[in-house]
């Protein structure tokens, strides 16, 4: 991607347990394809690696490679490690017909007695979605919906 989204947290603002003092922790995600596309992560890793820690300092974290002390690069492959469907974390891509109503639906077909809930169902992948998904599912549980 030209010109990605990317997503940077310091989670030992919050919990300064998390490193020694006088050093802080971060968590960079940039967005990768899942492992049907044709790429060697052993080989590509490493050199987006170094693209993300390029694109960091251009965007003002100065010197930010030169102050990394201890990393870990997870890639597609890491997550298929996990379990998780090629590679990919967020389940089914958000793509127009894979989302919110088009995205599977809560209720196993052709089972009265068998709910879905999480990313992989409606309403779609992040934490407040799988919350409704979660509320859906007790809803379909309980009769209301
Ligand atoms: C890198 C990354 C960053 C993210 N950042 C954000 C963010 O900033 N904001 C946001 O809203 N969302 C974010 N998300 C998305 C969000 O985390 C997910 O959409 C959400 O956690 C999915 O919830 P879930 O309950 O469907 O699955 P999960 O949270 O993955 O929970 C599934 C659980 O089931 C367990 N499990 C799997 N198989 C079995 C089995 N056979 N038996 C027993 N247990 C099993 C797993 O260990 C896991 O604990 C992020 C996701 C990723 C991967």
């Amino acid at each position: 991607m030209t010109d990605p989204s990317i997503l940077v947290t310091v989670p030992s603002l919050d919990d300064k347990s998390l490193t020694p003092p006088g050093k802080e922790s971060y968590y960079v995600l940039f967005p990768t394809p899942n492992l049907d596309a044709d790429i060697d992560w052993k080989v590509t890793g490493p050199k987006y690696r170094d693209q993300m820690i390029k694109t960091l300092e251009q965007r003002g974290y100065t010197d930010f490679g030169d102050s990394i002390e201890v990393e870990h690069l997870t890639t597609p492959l890491d997550w298929e490690t996990q379990g998780m469907e090629r590679g990919a974390p967020f389940a089914s891509a958000h793509t127009f017909f894979q989302t919110g109503p088009f995205r599977p639906r809560n209720l196993a077909a052709g089972f009265e007695n068998i709910v879905f809930a999480g990313s992989g169902t409606q309403p779609g992948v992040g934490v407040p979605m799988v919350l409704i998904s979660g509320r859906l599912a007790a809803e379909r549980i309980l009769g209301k919906n």
